[in-house]
């Protein structure tokens, strides 16, 4: 027999309702509809554990981190502390490589205004991706306008994946400082081939800076494996609370570093004549840190690895090729981006009706998707297009939503195209 994407759904041992009963935001009381909610690129919901964990910290040992020599202080100084080991063991770096940060975009920024604005010169080059979402572009134009830097644009091909060929082409000519990247499209769910790049970049000299925001939460990662120099993702985006991210970088990097927000909590000494700063990590952490929101972070990671990176993987890439199935069956349906490596994130548009109206009638069949151009304009550019419908699955997402997607997307037909 025939395997059809939606028997492989159904075939694999990945308990998706189990998952689903764990998420209080999911489960719908007595008498409220339920929602397919296919908005994960975006966000995530949160599992019991993390809203445990979260409540915990505000109640049972909640005190200034690193601050106080009360008992409070010190066990959520303890907790904190503990929460970056376990960010590093996600990552496969070391505790003093991970510094805590509000998410992807502040870990760019910092990137950015740090590394850049000490290392880079004018004429040299910062190359970006066609694929890259307005975070990892924004901070490198800002970098670029401060040191004369100019940034490079490895473009995209039809398919929606970056040409490696260009990516060498701008190598060769020996300006590129650094290379930044995302490891998985969030407009298009396009995998990058990350380690490639950085054995590219590496020989030319060039960093690699990884925007991992959307493969943390789909992939398993390993920053030594994939041979980056800077990785960063977010929080909320991985089952954990917001305002809270990392950055990893290589320890030598970090240490080369200088500050990029001033503040206690990142000096040494501090003199009206001359301050000293602390070592990494707390050097790029000033102000109160996020202490509560670090450990349910923490307990985030524990829990996506309890339920297995691979099982989620393997589990959201049936439910991907269900969803493109499904969709390329509604006439009027046009798939934007096809590469061959993809995860978690179908993008589409309805021809004859405006991504946006086609989202209200989604959420008016319950089903919670992304419309626009998801901070990602020069991918919209490149397929020509003003915005899309975006569709992106989690751990807790079912065959039975994707199914209630593909119903929705025809209803959006018989009442929005004429
Ligand atoms: N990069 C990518 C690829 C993203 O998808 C996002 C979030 N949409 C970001 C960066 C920014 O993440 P945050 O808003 O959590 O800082």
């Amino acid at each position: 027999m025939e395997t059809t994407a939606s028997n492989q759904a159904a075939e694999t041992s990945f308990d998706a309702e189990a998952v689903r009963a764990e998420f209080p935001a999911l489960t719908p009381g007595p008498g409220e509809r339920g929602c397919a909610f296919l908005d994960n690129a975006a966000t995530t919901q949160k599992p019991r554990a993390v809203l445990d964990a979260l409540e915990r910290a505000y109640v049972e040992s909640y005190g200034a981190i690193g601050r106080g020599v009360y008992r409070w202080s010190a066990e959520a100084t303890q907790h904190y502390e503990q929460a970056r080991a376990r960010v590093a063991r996600f990552l496969g770096g070391a505790a003093d490589e991970v510094v805590f940060v509000r998410g992807t975009t502040e870990a760019i920024n910092l990137v950015a205004a740090s590394w850049g604005g000490s290392r880079l010169r004018p004429g040299d080059e910062i190359l970006v991706s066609g694929l890259e979402h307005h975070s990892n572009l924004v901070p490198w134009q800002l970098a670029a306008e401060a040191t004369g830097a100019r940034l490079a644009v490895a473009p995209i091909d039809e398919r929606g994946e970056i040409e490696l060929g260009e990516i060498e082409r701008r190598l060769a000519a020996g300006k590129v400082r650094l290379v930044a990247v995302a490891h998985v499209s969030n407009a298009l769910g396009t995998v990058v081939p990350v380690a490639e790049i950085a054995t590219l970049a590496h020989a030319a000299g060039a960093r690699l800076l990884v925007d991992g925001a959307q493969s943390v939460p789909h992939l398993p990662v390993d920053v030594a494996a994939l041979g980056c120099d800077f990785f960063a993702f977010s929080g909320h985006k991985v089952y954990g609370p917001s305002g809270i991210g990392a950055l990893w970088a290589r320890r030598e990097l970090l240490e080369a570093m200088p500050p990029w927000q001033g503040g206690g909590g990142m000096i040494r000494e501090v003199g009206f004549e001359r301050t000293t700063f602390a070592d990494p990590p707390q050097r790029f952490e000033a102000g109160t840190p996020a202490g509560p929101e670090a450990r349910a972070l923490a307990t985030a990671l524990d829990w996506l690895e309890r339920l297995g990176r691979e099982a989620v993987a393997a589990h959201e890439a049936a439910l991907l090729e269900l969803a493109r199935q499904r969709l390329a069956e509604v006439p009027g349906v046009r798939l934007v981006g096809s590469a061959r490596r993809r995860a978690s994130v179908v993008s589409f548009v309805l021809d004859g009706a405006h991504a946006h109206d086609v989202g209200t009638v989604l959420d008016a069949a319950g089903v919670a998707v992304r419309v626009g151009h998801h901070c990602a304009q020069p991918v919209m550019a490149r397929f020509g297009v003003p915005a899309t419908v975006r569709a992106s699955f989690a751990a807790y997402s079912t065959a039975a939503e994707v199914e209630a997607l593909a119903r929705a997307v025809l209803r959006a037909r018989a009442l929005l195209v004429r």
